[in-house]
This record gives C-alpha cells, sequence and structure tokens, in this order.
C-alpha cells in the first residue's frame, strides 16, 4: 500500500509558514515504514530538532481506480480516520531552500501515526467536519474541511491522475494552522467531530 499526502491544503497553514498558494496542490508519499497504529509511541528521531505535528484526516481507498472524475469519487472511500503527518521541519527547510525532494523530512520511519478508521456515513457532511488536536490537553490545531481548498473528491480526482489507487491505500488531506514542535513526553491526542480516534507519546 502507499500513503499519499496533500501539502498546503488549508490557507491558513499556508500564511503560517509563509508558502505561496499554488493553482494545484501539492503531492507526496510516505512508505508504509512510517505507519504507526494502535497508539504506538512515537519514537523522536536524532536527526532532527525540530519534529513537528500536522493533524490530518485521512481517507480509506476501498477499491483500484485511475483518472477518477472528481464526481464519481466519493465512491472510492468508504472509510476515513485521522493522522499525524509528523515532518522534520527543520531539514525540510535545508531540502526546500536547495530544491530537493522531501523525503527525509516527511517520510521517515513512525513519521505517519494513523487512528482505526471509520465509516464516513456516520458523519452528516464531510464537507464541514470539525478535528482538532491536543497536546497535552491544550487544543493547539483545529480544523473544518470546509476551509479546504482541495475537497476530498477533488484530491482523489487529482492524484489518480498520476497514481492508480488501489485498496487500502490512505491519502492524508492536509493540515490547518497551529502547527507545533513535539518534544519527548508529550502525549498527542486527535479527535474528530469531538471524539476522541487516536492517542500516544513521543518517546
Ligand atoms: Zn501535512
Amino acid at each position: 500500500m502507499k500513503i499519499l499526502c496533500i501539502g498546503r491544503n488549508y490557507a491558513d497553514h499556508i500564511s503560517e509558514l509563509n508558502n505561496e498558494r499554488l493553482s494545484e496542490p501539492v503531492v507526496f508519499m510516505k512508505p508504509d515504514t512510517a505507519i504507526l497504529k494502535d497508539n504506538e509511541p512515537f519514537y523522536h528521531p536524532d536527526f532532527s530538532k525540530d519534529i513537528h505535528y500536522e493533524v490530518e484526516i485521512i481517507l480509506k481507498i476501498n477499491k483500484i481506480g485511475k483518472n477518477i472524475e472528481a464526481k464519481f469519487a466519493h465512491k472510492y472511500y468508504e472509510e476515513i480516520g485521522i493522522g499525524i503527518d509528523f515532518t522534520a521541519r527543520d531539514l525540510q527547510s535545508k531540502l526546500k531552500e536547495k530544491g530537493l525532494p522531501w523525503e527525509k523530512a516527511k517520510a521517515f520511519n513512525g513519521s505517519a501515526p494513523i487512528s482505526g478508521f471509520v465509516p464516513k456515513s456516520q458523519f452528516s457532511d464531510l464537507k464541514k467536519l470539525n478535528f482538532h488536536l491536543e497536546v497535552n490537553g491544550n487544543t493547539v490545531q483545529q480544523g473544518n474541511t470546509e476551509m479546504m481548498l482541495w475537497n476530498f473528491d477533488e484530491i482523489i480526482a487529482e492524484v489518480s491522475k498520476y497514481f492508480t489507487l488501489k485498496t487500502g491505500d490512505l491519502i492524508f488531506t492536509g493540515t490547518p494552522a497551529g502547527v507545533g514542535k513535539v518534544v519527548v513526553g508529550d502525549k498527542l491526542t486527535a479527535f474528530v467531530e469531538g471524539v476522541e480516534m487516536l492517542s500516544f507519546e513521543v518517546k
């Protein structure tokens, strides 16, 4: 399976990083070795002094498809979850400066903690889904999918032009403002519509 990630999908996060707003979404990937499940702890790597959390809604692809039209995209995911797109911001800044690929900063071991998945049918409106992240009990990021520049269906249409989607693939759909650094001992807890779905420690 593969993990596709969308960058710069929330206007408020684009401005906090002084990024340019692009006419197409930024797409990058993580390998399956990035995944942490069942609330496993995240072990802070030594190669970075500035690992940031980015809380994101995740789509789980449920059938194979390519060149999917946005109007049919809803048929390609039945379940959603929430996860953290851990980012070594110090490495990413260096790589960006040199115009180099982001993998070392985005795709390292444990960089994708994910929740369990729940049927999308349990939410009344996926275009107005509230989610938030708490660090040590304090809310640090709060998002609503209506703030996305590209919605779930548009994301699937875009990425499936380049990558055949297969059952079990995951798509991280971008983070709202409020990203920040984690330190050893932090406890991260992520919620969808106020319901806790993911909780783990940084070790
Ligand atoms: Zn992200």
